[in-house]
């Protein structure tokens, strides 16, 4: 925390605005959308509910298809399946690990001939770093397929110096609490179509209708954003880019202190984009050591440390469901980088002794094992 949030919730208490909405979420939405240089938002309880409203504005329905980024949280896509519709998923790439645009182009083309192009395009921006979004962007307008910008890990990031939340027709953010900054629970739909994030408001309010009355006429949702949490927001917004510089610092001196070591290769940053460096992420040569060993070792000493997403198109959830690879064959690069892949603790707040904690820790486990190996 900041500090101020509890400035910005007492005057929510104050005013006695505490629900439904008031001016906290209005202006943390006027906040966040000046921060990305977009039109407008809409304050909502989740990330996953932006997605979900970002489905409905695009009428997607039972049996249409979006595809989406294979390497990410399931939170990507479980929107997809709300609304009844068939996900497909596509590979990353080695330079961003996002989404691989020879992969989609395969994907669109093979739509095209179908007849069967998807009603979206999830692009996520996994751990801060944003997409090959001119390759991705430029495929998509060819085939008129609409994209949704899933920024949820990437706020405070950049692309070519624009800001990431501006690349789709709709972008989403997430203010879950491991986010860069983060409400306890809430999230974020902006676009530059107004009349759209005015459906969206009204999706999000239960569907009701302008009637003095309580009229309804489509099925709505009750997502919206409670004054009380974008109290906490609006104080989170005013050290977000102190938080990207604090996670780029933890960044860089993992870089720094593992990065001569052979066999570990930290997560890159494409040239001319800027990443926030949400989490810490490296990959280690699978025949040097593996990402249990390192977790195991760390657990040891009380340090948590997870693997990379595991890929949605090999978990159980989505079996069966179409998957592109960057390459025509070998293993895909998201399975590759899912097993050799680790995110270190990477917190704004880890101290320097933490993090030398963490690196020792690290460095033990590889000379330990490749003294064995020898
Ligand atoms: C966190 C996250 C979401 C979902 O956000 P919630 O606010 O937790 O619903 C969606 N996509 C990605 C990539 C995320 O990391």
């Amino acid at each position: 925390m900041s500090g101020q949030e509890q400035d910005y919730i007492q005057k929510a208490f104050d005013s006695n605005w505490i629900a439904p909405l008031g001016p906290n979420v209005d202006a943390f939405e006027k906040e966040i959308a000046k921060y990305v240089g977009a039109s407008g938002a809409v304050g909502v309880s989740s990330g996953t509910a932006a997605i979900h409203l970002a489905l409905l504005l695009l009428d997607v329905k039972k049996g249409d298809r979006i595809f989406c980024s294979s390497l990410t949280f399931v939170a990507s896509a479980n929107p997809i399946l709300y609304q009844g519709a068939e996900p497909v998923f596509i590979d990353s790439e080695p330079e961003t690990w996002n989404m691989s645009p020879p992969a989609l182009r395969r994907a669109l083309e093979d739509a095209d001939r179908q007849n069967n192009l998807p009603k979206a395009v999830i692009i996520v921006n996994l751990y801060g770093q944003v997409a090959k979004m001119k390759e991705l962007l430029e495929l998509c307008d060819e085939y008129e397929v609409p994209v949704i910008e899933d920024a949820a890990e990437s706020l405070g990031s950049s692309y070519f110096g624009k800001r990431s939340g501006n690349f789709g027709k709709y972008s989403i953010f997430s203010f879950n609490g491991n986010k860069i900054i983060t409400t306890s629970g809430g999230g974020m739909l902006v676009s530059n179509h107004e009349d759209d994030l005015k459906k969206a408001r009204f999706f999000a309010t239960q569907a009701k209708d302008p009637a003095l009355h309580y009229q309804h006429s489509q099925m709505g949702y009750n997502y919206r954003l409670s004054n009380i949490l974008a109290g906490m927001g609006r104080a989170q917004v005013e050290v977000l880019n102190q938080r990207v510089s604090q996670r780029r610092k933890v960044f860089s001196y993992y870089q720094q202190k593992l990065g001569g070591l052979s066999g570990i290769e930290f997560m890159p940053e494409l040239k001319n984009t800027f990443s926030n460096r949400w989490l810490s992420v490296l990959t280690v040569d699978p025949e040097v050591i593996s990402i249990p060993q390192i977790i195991n070792e760390l657990e040891k000493e009380n340090i948590e440390a997870r693997p990379v997403w595991k890929p949605l198109h090999l978990q159980p959830l989505f079996e069966g469901k179409h998957f592109y690879s960057h390459g025509e064959e070998g293993m895909s690069v998201s399975e590759k980088l899912f097993n050799n892949g680790i995110c270190l603790p990477s917190g704004s707040n880890l101290t320097q002794y933490d993090q030398d904690k963490v690196i020792s820790c690290v460095k033990r486990c590889l000379l330990t094992v490749s003294a064995v190996n020898r």
